[in-house]
């Protein structure tokens, strides 16, 4: 089976068709830099980064694009506030930004674009869009008209009327229809600007993605991502937009995703309803990787309960997952050999199966969920082999740690492997003390032997000594 997704344009699951063979062009809405993003946020940047991982890993070359958005009125409130220019606010969140991204797995976009730093891309958008007759300006506004753009509405399923039902216009606004919004607003006092040519003024939020993208990845793309919230107005704002600067009937993207809600106490999370914590708040509490976990442990389209006794079991899922690694290295140390009435042939199928089952799930719309559990029958297999068998050939430790290091390649829950830092001077003095204590413990001296656990303990190792030696693994 190959690849399908489920697009919001279509809402039906459909094959994935890239435009370019073997070349896939992702853009997905990241950050208002304006603070910590909280839980909720995380799951966008974690399930993306997911499929990200997978098409990479089915062979397509990825340019993947996240935005920072550095300038908007939360952004200029927040630094009013600190007394602080907005972009030292930017320059402060997207070095926390990046710091918790990097906690919890998720790997570097290929372009992190920044809106104040593309004002010219911006500003020709807008021309663009003036020049096909779709925007107007309007006492140094720039306007989208939406009556110009009978499309409007196709992402989002809603008709005119009933989006115009929904329209405001907000104090200060001179737009010709309560639907038109702003591409470029004119200057107020105090607030950042840049000139252009209808005046000084700064970009309205829709059109930084709708300029960068097109920048990065071009008028026609893959995929394009971001939270369920965004799809309207955002992304229906975005695609009204690109579609009309381009000029084109390509359509802006091909395939829209959104994940679903993370709820807390069956509300949104979210900064303006003050339920939220921030992700620095929950990896401060529990190990990164059990956010991780938490966030791939359900479809990325359901709706998701945030809860302590949900990160809590993620965390003990890590740990699973953590110790059966270990466990795996520590008997390839110590129990390699010839086992005569070990079924080498019969493991391996095994293996197989459940990678054709991986393989599933991931294509079928990057169920994580099922993935997941598929990890765990992985695991389970490997820990009764290691069980049933006190000596295990080579090729049984080859394909268990390729299996693991594979999954974990695209799901990235397991973290990193200390046995692979074997080589580096911390692992190496671990396993000097722990020498150091075996032979205090073959001469009696418990004093010294105690004292080298506790020393290590301190520093987040944890001891386990067995039949075969001692065995050591860094707590999360
Ligand atoms: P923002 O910084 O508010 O633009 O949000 C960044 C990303 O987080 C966007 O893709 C939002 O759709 C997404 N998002 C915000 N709140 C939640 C939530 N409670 N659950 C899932 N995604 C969310
Ligand atoms: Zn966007």
């Amino acid at each position: 089976m190959s690849l399908a997704l489920f697009n919001d344009l279509t809402r039906k699951k459909e094959p994935f068709i890239p435009i370019k063979e073997g070349q896939v062009t992702f853009y997905s809405c990241g950050p208002t830099v304006y603070d910590y993003f909280h839980v909720g946020n995380s799951r966008p940047f974690i399930v993306f980064d997911v499929l990200r991982r997978w098409l990479e890993h089915e062979g397509y070359h990825v340019t993947f694009v996240q935005n920072f958005t550095d300038i908007d009125d939360k952004m200029i409130h927040r630094a009013h506030k600190e007394g602080i220019t907005v972009q030292e606010l930017a320059e402060r969140f997207i070095a926390e930004y990046n710091k918790d991204a990097n906690a919890l797995g998720i790997r570097k976009p290929d372009v992190s674009p920044r809106a104040t730093e593309h004002i010219p891309e911006i500003i020709h958008t807008i021309e663009r869009i003036i020049e096909n007759g779709h925007a107007y300006v309007s006492d140094g506004d720039v306007y989208f008209d939406i009556q110009s753009w009978p499309k409007y509405g196709t992402l989002c399923k809603q008709n005119l009327e009933d989006l115009e039902a929904g329209a405001r216009v907000e104090p200060g606004e001179k737009k010709k229809d309560p639907l038109d919004f702003a591409l470029w607003k004119a200057e107020k006092p105090g607030e950042p600007s840049w000139p252009s040519p209808w005046g000084n003024g700064r970009p309205g939020w829709h059109i930084e993605c709708s300029a960068m993208s097109s920048k990065y990845l071009g008028d026609n793309i893959d995929i394009h991502s971001g939270g369920v919230d965004l799809m309207f107005p955002h992304h229906e704002n975005e695609a009204a937009q690109s579609e009309a600067a381009s000029g084109t009937d390509k359509p802006f993207v091909n395939y829209w995703l959104h994940n679903g809600f993370l709820l807390i106490d069956n509300e949104k999370m979210s900064k303006s309803l003050g339920n939220f914590l921030t992700a620095r708040a929950a990896i401060e509490k529990y190990p990164p990787l059990a956010l991780r976990f938490f966030m791939l442990s359900a479809h990325y389209r359901s709706p998701i309960n945030f809860t302590t006794d949900a990160l809590e079991q993620s965390a003990a899922g890590v740990s699973r997952l953590r110790n059966s690694r270990s466990d795996l290295n520590f008997a390839a140390k110590t129990r390699t050999g010839k086992n005569e009435s070990f079924d080498l042939k019969k493991f391996q199928n095994e293996l197989d199966e459940l990678h054709t089952k991986f393989s599933e799930a991931m294509n079928d719309d990057f169920n994580t969920a099922a993935a997941m559990g598929i990890l765990f029958d992985v695991v389970y297999l490997i820990n009764t082999t290691l069980k049933e068998n006190d000596i295990l050939p080579d090729e049984f430790f080859t394909l268990s740690k390729n299996a693991l290091g594979e999954y974990d390649s695209i799901l990235g829950v397991i973290g990193p492997d200390d046995s692979e830092s074997e080589h580096d001077e911390e692992s190496a003095e671990i396993e000097n003390l722990i020498q150091e204590r075996t032979n205090a413990r073959k001469t009696k001296d418990f004093a010294r032997s105690d004292e080298i656990r506790n020393m290590l303990k301190a520093r987040g190792i944890v001891l386990e000594d067995t039949p075969q030696g001692t065995k050591w693994k860094r707590e999360l």
